[in-house]
């Protein structure tokens, strides 16, 4: 024990002389320094390693440990000798410099280092996944006037509250990064679905296009947003980032304030799906949107005992859209629940109509995004009309689908309960599709469990297709649920429904949706 170490550990000599690393270290970090001597001193040599200690002013140090067994002369182990290098210092600066050279040191963002890093990362990771990376490149329109006129200072200001705006604009796990002068780029790893980029691009134009105050004064920017995608268009770095900067150049070439794609392809996609956003909205008013009608049958007796609900959008000039082309967008623009309930509301409607003229008593099943179970809203709507209309419940039966029940919310459980009360039975939709969790089967009241087509397509060419219909039908029964086969377009599917005990089926081979009219003359002709 020598000087510098007395004052490195902050005691004296006589305090030290003949006491173990319990006596002087904190219990944690005497529990490791005491395993690894007694590691040293099983397998006698020399032991170099990191470490950090905290002397007794509190302050923790990082220090390198050397230490080395020695021997009395008749060769056995005599005891440990140590010797510390304390390397704070080192490592501080290290720290600083390992900051500088990955942040933005104006807004404290990753810098173009750090990002092209996280690129190749999120590249890697995405290959193995077979899902997608997003970047986007903003460039912020009309900067260089602000900077001009009011004077770099408040330029500054306005780049670290733009940075803040674009970071509350993504997830944690996304990557926001300064690209120099008034450019960012942002990082979308992990992209199952496509529709966030874009949801995600519109909310960083809005909140660029906010007002900046800035002292006394007001600055107003806009941003142009050029977007590219690892795979589809570019398989590295250095591509994908070169066509963001081109999209970027188109988005200002096409007025600035707006996004645009790489990719000639998505580009008109992107365009196809706004426009259809913008007239969706005028639909509702316009009273555009229809419910058509697909008988579901008891497999054994071919008898009809439900029918679903399918919505369609008879647009002005593009003619009649299928939900899957505008449903998406819907729950993008938040318009699923005003839409949802317009559903309810038609539906509801039919049913009371078709009790009232004496048709064959049938179940009408509606479809429902999990967004309105979020929301709750148009569930509300539908309980409230429940309630008022002179409709059994049980004429009304409610299609969720697994993505509804993935976060097992309460309130999603509370509304189901509701809907069981008012005497709604519940159906999973495309079942086996998605993250289906069996547990949530055996807990929640569901009542039917529908088979998605895809697997019902290829029942008769793919034994394990068949196979996991039969498995699905076994369990639904054994759960005490009613199984429904949708898709159903031959009568060899048909048949080999009806040997696995299927209940219901639904399909072309029945009947296809149609208008009310033709449903209830459907119905009239005996189905
Ligand atoms: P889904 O609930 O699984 O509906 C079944 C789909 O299969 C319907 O497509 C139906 O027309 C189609 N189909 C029925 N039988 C056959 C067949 O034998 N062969 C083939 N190839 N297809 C068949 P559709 O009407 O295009 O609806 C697509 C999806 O849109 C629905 O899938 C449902 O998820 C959603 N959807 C429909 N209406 C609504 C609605 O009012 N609200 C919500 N949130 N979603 C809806
Ligand atoms: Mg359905
Ligand atoms: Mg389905």
């Amino acid at each position: 024990c020598n000087k510098a170490f007395e004052q490195f550990i902050g005691r004296q000599r006589n305090e030290l002389l003949g006491r173990s690393v319990f006596d002087i270290s904190p219990p944690d970090l005497a529990e490791r320094y005491h395993a690894a001597d007694q590691a040293l001193f099983d397998n006698p040599g020399i032991q170099t390693y990191e470490a950090s200690v905290q002397s007794t002013d509190g302050l923790r140090r990082d220090v390198i440990f050397n230490k080395a067994t020695y021997s009395r002369a008749d060769g056995t182990l005599a005891g440990l000798v140590g010797i510390i290098t304390d390397i704070t210092d080192r490592k501080q600066s290290e720290a600083l410099i390992w900051m500088q050279a990955n942040y933005d040191a104006l807004t404290g963002l990753p810098n173009r280092r750090l990002l092209n890093e996280r690129l190749r990362e999120s590249m890697r990771r995405s290959q193995r996944r077979e899902d997608c990376v997003a970047v986007m490149f903003i460039d912020l329109d009309r900067f260089k006037e602000v900077n001009d006129t009011l004077g770099h200072e408040a330029g500054d200001k306005l780049l670290m509250e733009a940075a803040r705006r674009i970071v509350a604009c993504v997830r944690e796990t996304d990557t926001v990064a300064r690209q120099g002068g008034d450019e960012f780029m942002v990082l979308l790893p992990g992209l199952a679905d496509r529709s966030a980029i874009e949801r995600i691009a519109s909310d960083i134009i809005q909140t660029l296009a906010q007002p900046f105050s800035l002292d006394a004064d007001a600055a107003y920017v806009s941003a142009s947003i050029g977007i590219t995608l690892f795979p589809q268009d570019g398989d590295n770095p250095v591509t994908i980032l070169k066509n963001a900067d081109q999209a970027m150049y188109h988005a200002k070439e096409e007025g600035r304030n707006r996004y645009s794609y790489f990719s000639p392809a998505m580009q008109a996609q992107a365009q196809e799906r706004l426009r259809l956003g913008k007239e969706l909205r005028r639909a509702l008013r316009n009273q555009e949107l229809r419910l058509y009608y697909q008988p579901i049958l008891q497999l054994a007796s071919g008898h009809v005992t439900k029918a679903e609900a399918l919505l369609r959008w008879a647009h002005p000039e593009r003619g009649l859209i299928q939900p899957g082309d505008f449903i998406p967008i819907a729950e993008e623009l938040g318009l699923i629940d005003s839409i949802g309930s317009w559903v309810f509301e038609e539906a509801t409607a039919a049913a009371l109509r078709w009790y009232q003229q004496d048709l064959p008593p049938i179940q009408l099943t509606i479809n429902t995004s999990p967004r309105q179970f979020a929301k709750g809203q148009s569930l509300e709507f539908l309980l409230e009309r429940l309630q008022h209309l002179p409709l059994d419940g049980a004429r009304i039966g409610l299609e969720i689908t697994e993505n509804t029940l993935l976060d097992e919310h309460p309130a999603i459980t509370a509304q189901l309960a509701r809907l069981c009360a008012a005497g709604v039975q519940v159906s999973l939709d495309d079942f086996g599709t998605g993250y289906s969790a069996m547990a949530y089967l055996k807990r929640l009241d569901i009542d039917y469990l529908k088979i998605d087509r895809s697997f019902v397509r290829d029942l008769a060419t793919d034994p394990s297709d068949l196979a996991i219909t039969e498995a699905i039908i076994a369990m639904g029964h054994k759960l005490g649920l009613q199984v429904v086969a949708e898709g159903i377009e031959t009568v060899e599917q048909r048949q080999l429904l009806l040997a696995a005990g299927c209940d219901l089926g639904q399909g072309y081979l029945f009947a296809t949706p149609m208008p009310e009219a033709e449903f209830i003359a459907y119905l009239q002709a005996g189905g």
